[in-house]
C-alpha cells in the first residue's frame, strides 16, 4: 500500500535538502538546535542605527547611519580590484560633505542599485581613508533611485530607522546577520522560550530581572543608553546579563547537586576502621603525617565508613604527600577484607608507587599486586588470576588495570592518581571492575590545584579535600630565567654543582607537533651533554669541565630500560638525567636538586610547576633554571613571569585560569561538553555563590525541584548527562 501511495506524493513532501534543512545545518554549526538555543545566542555587540548623522558631522571611528546621493561609482584595479562610490550630502546645511564607500567584493546587482543620483542610506564604521572619510563594505539601503530625484527630499526619510540598537551576533559561513536576527526575533515570540523558569519569589529575593525582560533587552536594547548602561552592557555586568549568567550558573549547580544527592541513595560497602593495617602503616612510616595529611585522611576515612559511595577529590600541590594518604585508604579496604586499586598515568609513576609501598608494607599481611603493560604474558596471567579470585589485595598499576580482562570482583575502592590525565571513561572503567551491584568508593587525586571558584563550579558534585601544606624539611626552590644565549654558563654551572654531588634533570624542548622531532631533540641534547662532560672539555674561559654520567629517559623506551635508568638515577650513578616530559608527574628523587628546562617558553604553566616540583625534595638548596629563547610571545612572557614570581601551586593555577581560561585546567572531565558560555566562575564569583545557595534552597522543595528540571533542560538539554561522570 505504501508503495502505491508514494507515487502520488507531491514533490515537496519527498525528502530533499530544502531551504529549512540548510538553515538548520548552519545553525547547528553554532550549536543551535532548539528554539531556546536561538534565544540564548546573544549578541557580541551592537550598532546604533537609530539616528542619522549628517555627512558633515562624521568623523573617523563612529559607527553610524548616514545618507547621501551617489555622485561617483567606478571599479578600480589598483592596488587591487575594488568598487569605489562616493555619496554627497544634498542637504543645504551640509552641501559638499562627502563619504567614500569601498567594496572589495561586490555583485552586479549591488552596482546597479548604487547608480549615480540614487539616494542611499549607509550603515557602518567611518574611517580615515587616503581621500577623506570612508566606509569599507557598509550595509546600504536605496531610498530612491536616480530617476526619482524629483520626489521631495522629505519623502525618503519616511523609510523608518530602527528604534532599537542593532545586534551583531557571532555567526558562521553562509549565515547572514539578517537571517540570524530574523530567526531569533521569531523565537522571541514563543511562550516556551520566554517562560520564566525561576520561581517569582527567588527573582524577587535575588533582585533579578525577569527572564523575558533580560532576553528582549539583550537582543534589542533601546537607544540612548546611559553611559553606565553602555559600559555594563559591553562588560556583561548589566542586570540583563546578570540574569542570564545567574541562570546558567544555577542550572549547572542544580545538575551537579542533584547528581550528588542521587549518589546518597546508592550503596557502597561501609569500610569501618579496623585499625589493623592502617595503624601498622602509620607506625612504620619514617615520618609523622602533617596536620593537613591527618585532616584529609580523617575526611576520607569518614567517607569510607559510610554506605554512600565516596566521590572525593584529593588535591595537594606537588610533593604534598598524597601517596601515603592513598595508601591508608587502600589499607582500610584491605583490612575490611576487600580489594583496592591505585591507577597511575605512567609506568614510571606506577612503579615508584609500587616500590615505595612495597618498602612501607614489607612484612604486613597485604597482598600487593603490580599490573602494567610491561609484564610478560605469563606474569600477566598470574596477576590476573590473583585479582580474579577476590582475595583481599591492593593492586597498583597503569591503564592496564582497567583493561577488559582484569576482574576485581571484590573491589571496594578505586584510587586514581593525577586524575586530570585520565579520561572520564577510563575512570569509569576502573570503577566498573567490581562485580557486585554495590558501588565502588572513588578517590581522585590531583596535583593540579583547581582554584576554589572552578572547583565550586565544575566539581560541585564531588567532595574535595585539600592538603594545603608541604611536609617539613623542604627547601624552597629558587627559579632563574636565563636567555638561551647564556646556555654555556648554565652548562658550566650545572657541571660544577654535579661534581660536588648534586643531581640534575635536564628537560628537552617540547615539540608538540611531532613525537619524532621530540625524540630527536632528546637524543641530540643527550649526545651534546655526554660530549661536554666527557672529562676532556673546558669552559670558554679555560676552566675544566668535570667528567659526569649522563642518562637519557624518554617515553618511547622499553619499560625495563626506563626502570633501569630511573633506578640508576635514584642510586646516584647518573648525574644528569636528560628527559622528555615523562618525568613530569610524580617522580620522587630527593637528591635531585637542579632542574633545567630547555625552551621553557613552550611549556604550559601547570607543566612548568610540576617539573619544578621534582626538585626541592631533599635538604640540598634546589634550583630550577628556565632557558628561554627570544623573542617571546605575549603569552609565553606572561607564563614565565607567573612561574618566576610564584611558588604556590594554587596561585599559579589561578593565574593560569586567568591567562587561558578553564578548559585545559579541567582536563578530560569536560571533554565534549561546552564550558559555561556566558558566566566565568572567576569573574562572576559573587553570582556563583548566590547560584549555589539558591540551588540548595530550590532542591529542598517540590516546586523547586520542578523548576530545577526545567532550568537544567533549558541550559544543558541532553548534555546534562556529561556532568554525571
Ligand atoms: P605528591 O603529593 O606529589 O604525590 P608524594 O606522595 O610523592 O607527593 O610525597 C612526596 C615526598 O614526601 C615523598 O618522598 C614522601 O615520602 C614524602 N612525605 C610524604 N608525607 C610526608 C611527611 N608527613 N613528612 C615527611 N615526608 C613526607
Ligand atoms: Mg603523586
Amino acid at each position: 500500500m505504501a508503495t502505491g501511495m508514494s507515487r502520488d506524493l507531491p514533490a515537496a513532501d519527498k525528502p530533499r535538502k530544502d531551504k529549512g534543512s540548510v538553515l538548520a545545518a548552519r545553525l547547528a554549526r553554532l550549536g543551535i538546535v532548539r528554539d531556546v538555543d536561538l534565544a540564548l545566542h546573544l549578541p557580541l555587540r551592537y550598532e546604533d542605527y537609530t539616528t542619522r548623522v549628517p555627512l558633515a558631522q562624521l568623523h573617523a571611528g563612529m559607527s553610524v547611519c548616514a545618507e547621501g546621493v551617489v555622485t561617483a561609482s567606478e571599479v578600480r584595479y589598483r592596488p587591487r580590484r575594488q568598487w569605489v562610490c562616493a555619496i554627497e550630502s544634498d542637504d543645504e546645511k551640509g552641501i559638499g560633505a562627502a563619504l567614500t564607500l569601498r567594496f572589495f567584493t561586490f555583485y552586479p546587482n549591488q552596482q546597479k542599485a548604487l547608480t549615480l543620483g540614487a539616494r542611499v542610506r549607509v550603515f557602518g564604521e567611518v574611517r580615515e581613508g587616503h581621500f577623506g572619510l570612508e566606509m569599507v563594505h557598509p550595509k546600504f539601503m536605496v531610498l530612491s533611485a536616480a530617476n526619482q530625484r524629483e520626489i521631495p527630499r522629505e519623502a525618503p526619510r519616511d523609510v523608518s530607522l530602527p528604534n532599537r540598537l542593532t545586534p551583531i551576533y557571532p555567526t558562521t559561513a553562509g549565515l547572514s546577520q539578517e537571517v540570524l536576527t530574523k530567526q531569533i526575533a521569531r523565537v522571541l515570540q514563543h511562550e516556551a522560550v520566554l517562560r520564566d523558569d525561576l520561581p517569582e519569589a527567588v527573582c524577587r529575593q535575588e533582585d533579578l530581572w525577569d527572564w523575558s525582560r533580560a532576553l528582549r533587552f539583550l537582543h534589542a536594547p533601546p537607544p540612548q543608553l546611559s553611559e553606565e548602561e553602555q559600559i555594563t552592557l559591553s562588560a556583561h555586568t548589566h542586570p540583563a546579563w546578570q540574569r542570564i549568567k545567574f541562570d546558567e550558573l544555577l542550572a549547572q549547580q542544580l545538575s551537579l547537586k542533584r547528581h550528588k544527592a542521587a549518589r546518597a541513595s546508592r550503596r557502597a560497602e561501609a569500610l569501618k576502621p579496623r585499625g589493623v593495617l592502617t595503624e601498622a602503616l602509620l607506625q612504620r612510616l619514617p615520618f609523622a603525617l602533617t596536620m593537613a595529611q591527618q585532616r584529609v585522611w580523617k575526611e576520607i576515612s569518614d567517607d569510607l565508613a559510610r554506605t554512600m559511595p565516596m566521590h572525593r577529590l584529593l588535591q595537594g600541590d606537588v610533593g604534598s604527600g598524597k601517596t601515603v594518604v592513598a595508601a591508608l585508604a587502600a589499607l582500610r579496604a584491605v583490612e575490611n577484607g576487600r580489594q583496592a586499586a591505585l591507577m597511575a598515568p605512567t609506568e614510571i609513576l606506577a612503579e615508584q608507587h609500587y616500590n615505595k609501598l612495597s618498602a612501607w608494607l614489607e612484612g604486613l599481611p597485604v597482598r600487593l599486586v603490580w599490573l602494567t603493560g610491561a609484564l610478560t604474558s605469563a606474569q600477566h596471567k598470574k596477576t590476573l588470576a590473583m585479582l580474579a579470585d577476590g582475595e583481599p589485595a591492593f593492586a597498583i598499576g597503569t591503564h592496564a588495570l582497567f583493561q577488559k580482562e582484569v576482574a576485581m570482583p571484590n573491589l571496594a575502592l578505586a584510587i586514581v592518581d593525577e586524575q586530570h590525565r585520565f579520561g572520564v571513561t577510563q575512570r569509569l572503567a576502573l570503577r566498573d571492575k567490581a562485580a557486585s551491584a554495590e558501588e565502588v568508593h572513588q578517590l581522585m587525586m590531583s596535583a593540579t590545584p583547581i582554584p576554589r571558584t572552578l572547583a565550586m563550579s565544575f566539581y560541585a558534585d564531588l567532595d574535595v579535600s585539600v592538603i594545603d601544606t608541604l611536609p617539613p624539611g623542604r627547601t624552597p626552590v629558587t627559579t632563574r630565567l636565563v636567555n638561551q644565549t647564556r646556555r654555556a654558563e648554565i652548562i658550566a654551572h650545572v657541571g660544577r654543582r654535579c661534581a660536588e654531588g648534586a643531581q640534575a634533570y635536564w628537560v628537552c624542548p617540547l615539540i608538540e607537533e611531532s613525537e619524532k622531532l621530540s625524540l630527536q631533540a632528546a637524543q641530540t641534547l643527550y649526545e651534546e651533554l655526554m660530549a661536554t662532560f666527557d672529562g676532556s672539555h673546558e669552559t670558554a674561559d679555560g676552566a675544566p669541565l668535570p667528567k659526569l654520567n649522563v642518562g637519557l629517559l624518554h617515553g618511547r623506551m622499553k619499560p625495563a630500560d626506563k626502570t633501569a635508568m630511573m633506578e640508576a638515577f635514584v642510586r646516584g650513578d647518573i648525574h644528569i638525567l636528560v628527559a622528555t616530559t615523562v618525568i613530569e608527574v610524580g617522580v620522587d628523587v630527593p637528591n635531585a636538586s637542579i632542574m633545567v628546562i630547555e625552551h621553557a617558553e613552550r611549556f604550559g604553566l601547570a607543566q612548568l610547576h610540576q617539573l619544578r616540583g621534582r626538585v626541592g625534595r631533599g635538604s640540598r638548596q634546589s634550583q630550577c633554571i628556565l632557558l628561554f629563547e627570544t623573542p617571546l610571545g605575549a603569552l609565553a612572557k606572561a607564563r614565565l613571569k607567573v612561574i618566576f614570581e610564584n611558588n604556590d601551586g594554587f596561585e599559579i593555577a589561578r593565574q593560569d585560569l586567568r591567562i587561558r581560561g578553564p578548559g585545559e585546567l579541567l582536563g578530560a572531565r569536560q571533554s565534549g561538553v561546552p564550558l559555561l558560555r556566558f558566566a566565568d566562575p572567576e569573574r562572576d564569583e559573587a553570582l556563583l555563590e548566590r547560584a549555589s545557595r539558591v540551588a540548595d534552597r530550590l532542591l529542598k522543595t517540590k516546586e523547586g525541584e520542578t523548576a530545577a528540571v526545567k532550568l537544567i533542560d533549558r541550559w544543558l538539554g541532553d548534555k546534562a548527562e556529561f556532568f554525571k561522570a
